[in-house]
């Protein structure tokens, strides 16, 4: 048996790319707002912007014209977001307090649910802990909800620019004034190819980074600005499949226990979507031990326990999908979420509560708050580090805060495995999170060592289970294959942690070859796990990944 120690091996941020200091070009477009990433976070941040310019407007002020724009990598809006989802629909009625729910884009209310624990064969129902309740919250697809915000966004003069992705931030002296997009027709080499597309700069008065989980220039802001938090950021895999079925599902189902090995975090969900669609999926910790353990091979195991599996026979894999998940909760937020000229929102600054597996409703209340202090921020023509700090005091001040102190500890406890964590855990909720006092302290994920123990041999049917490259298909990608990668892999990488990228990757995007490691590139679909543990993810071309539709 060998030891992998990830961080060993992982390059550093290309920060020098990333935090461009030269003054934006003539040809650079301005705004008011930019708004990096057209997720539930970005899209609730420009539609109060938006309403706060009406009511400007109407009340006879002086800021009633705001230019709002938001880049997404995405070639259209929803097609890069995955979630579960059960959605707290707080956010949504602070937003539009006169749509009833009926109007809202969900699928349908949460009026039973479930915990089991799983053994290979069996399923032992658990009391449903207070954490998990979902009693008044609704079920949904996350690419509907974020195409309908879209739709409400530009109904509101919002200016979307999807297929814009975004490489790096533009900076003064200590201020971000923009950022710069990937540009587009590159041939293989790296070489401007047919159809070659500049680079476009997009300046603004303050800049909201809503880019999502494991976001690449929040990373590269908080490093350039040395900003840190008490415990590094976690992160899980999450790997989902929408399936077609013919049997309807009539609650809410979420599982511990098998699969996953006892030293591994995490768990799965099922939900109903309709009468004849159900979402499921499995997330595990990123700090699992055993070098071999895949996520998306681990799922396909899980389809055919005799929970699942009933479901899913006569029905059909309609969407395949994986996304990480920040999971650090409290500990791992970032000191400050604001600086000169900029905003950090949602999933980007690590705004998740994962024993409630929740992060919808937290990143739009963060991006409300944000709209809220940019609009008095440009009222005043003041967009310093000391204005915008008024973000961060209404984060502490609101629920996104204390949910998160309320289970600050508890996915930390895991870190001694599945049973006494699971018995820390539940003091945690019986104490509401005072037990066992203090911070828990973490490792980064990429500092756990990963033992090579061998892989299980598994073979999919193509009908209930699926290899990676079915699964990929099923994602939509249709990323160019003459793109550069987009992947910065690192030096010394031995058969061992090939083998360990190859797992890990639900996408298929790493094979061992002859001992060597062989880059798929464009079977990427930005899930960003490789990122957290392995080689660098950047941002290609716009348009390029998955193409979800019912994620
Ligand atoms: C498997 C799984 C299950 C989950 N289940 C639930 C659940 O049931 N309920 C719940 O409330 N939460 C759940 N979550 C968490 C929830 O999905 C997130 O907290 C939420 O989507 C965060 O919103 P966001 O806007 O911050 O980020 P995102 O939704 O990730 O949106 C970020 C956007 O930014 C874009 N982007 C990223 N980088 C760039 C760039 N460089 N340039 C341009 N655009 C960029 C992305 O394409 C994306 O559209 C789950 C998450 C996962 C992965
Ligand atoms: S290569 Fe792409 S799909 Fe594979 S783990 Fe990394 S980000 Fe995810």
């Amino acid at each position: 048996m060998a030891i992998v120690l990830p961080a060993r091996h992982q390059p550093p941020l290309p920060l020098h790319r990333l935090i461009v200091r030269q003054p934006p070009g003539p040809e650079a477009m301005e705004m008011d707002v930019l708004i990096v990433g057209a997720g539930p976070a970005g899209l609730a941040c420009a539609i109060e912007l938006s309403r706060l310019a009406k009511q400007e407007q109407e009340a006879g002020g002086a800021l009633s014209e705001l230019n709002v724009a938001v880049l997404e990598k995405a070639e259209s809006l929803g097609e890069h977001n995955l979630s579960g989802a059960v959605i707290n629909p707080r956010a949504f009625r602070e937003l539009f307090p006169d749509l009833p729910v009926e109007q809202l884009p969900f699928r349908q209310p949460v009026s039973r649910e479930a915990v089991y624990l799983l053994t290979e064969r069996r399923a032992q129902r658990l009391p449903t802990p207070p954490t998990m309740h979902n009693s008044g919250y609704y079920t949904a697809s996350i690419c509907e909800v974020v195409r309908w915000l879209g739709e409400r966004a530009e109904e509101a003069g919002v200016n979307i620019f999807a297929g814009f992705p975004v490489d790096a931030l533009l900076v003064d002296g200590e201020s971000v004034r923009g950022v710069r997009t990937t540009p587009s027709g590159l041939s293989r080499d790296g070489s401007p190819g047919s159809g070659y597309t500049e680079p476009t700069e997009v300046t603004a008065r303050v800049t909201m980074l809503a880019e999502g989980t494991r976001g690449l220039l929040s990373q590269a802001y908080a490093q350039w600005q040395k900003v840190g938090s008490p415990n590094p950021q976690l992160f899980a895999l999450g790997v989902k499949e929408v399936w077609e079925t013919k049997r309807p599902l009539d609650r809410v189902i979420h599982t511990l226990g098998w699969p996953l090995p006892t030293d591994a975090f995490g768990g799965s969900f099922m939900y109903p979507l309709g009468a004849n669609q159900i979402a499921l999926g499995l997330v595990v910790g990123l700090d699992y031990h055993n070098a071999a353990l895949d996520v998306h091979q681990l799922l396909q195991r899980m389809k055919l326990h005799p929970l699942f599996r009933p479901y899913l026979e006569g029905g059909q894999l309609l969407e395949w999908g994986a996304k990480t998940i920040p999971e650090g909760g409290y500990y791992s937020l970032p000191e400050r979420r604001y600086g000169a000229g900029l905003m950090i929102l949602g999933d980007a600054a690590g705004f998740v509560d994962v024993p409630s597996l929740k992060g919808i409703h937290y990143a739009m209340q963060s991006g409300i708050f944000a709209a809220r202090v940019a609009f008095q921020a440009l009222k005043t023509g003041d967009n310093s580090a000391a204005s915008l700090g008024a973000y961060d005091r209404m984060v502490a001040d609101s629920y996104i805060a204390r949910d998160l102190y309320r289970t600050r500890n508890m996915r930390l406890a895991f870190k001694d495995g599945f049973y006494l964590g699971g018995a820390k855990a539940g003091l945690m909720t019986l104490t509401r999170g005072r037990f066992p006092g203090g911070r828990i302290a973490m490792p980064p994920d990429a500092s756990v060592p990963r033992e090579t123990n061998g892989a299980m041999p598994f073979s999919p049917d193509g009908v209930l289970t699926f290899g990676k490259l079915d699964a990929v298909f099923k994602s939509g990608n249709a990323t160019r294959d003459t793109i550069p990668s987009h992947l910065l892999v690192g030096q010394d990488v031995s058969p061992e942690l090939a083998q360990f990228y190859s797992h890990l990757c639900p996408a298929g995007v790493y094979e061992v070859v002859d001992g060597q490691l062989r880059v798929n590139a464009p079977n990427c679909v930005d899930c960003k796990a490789t990122d957290v543990v392995g080689p660098r993810w950047s941002p290609r071309e716009g348009g390029s990944g998955p193409k979800y539709r019912l994620m």
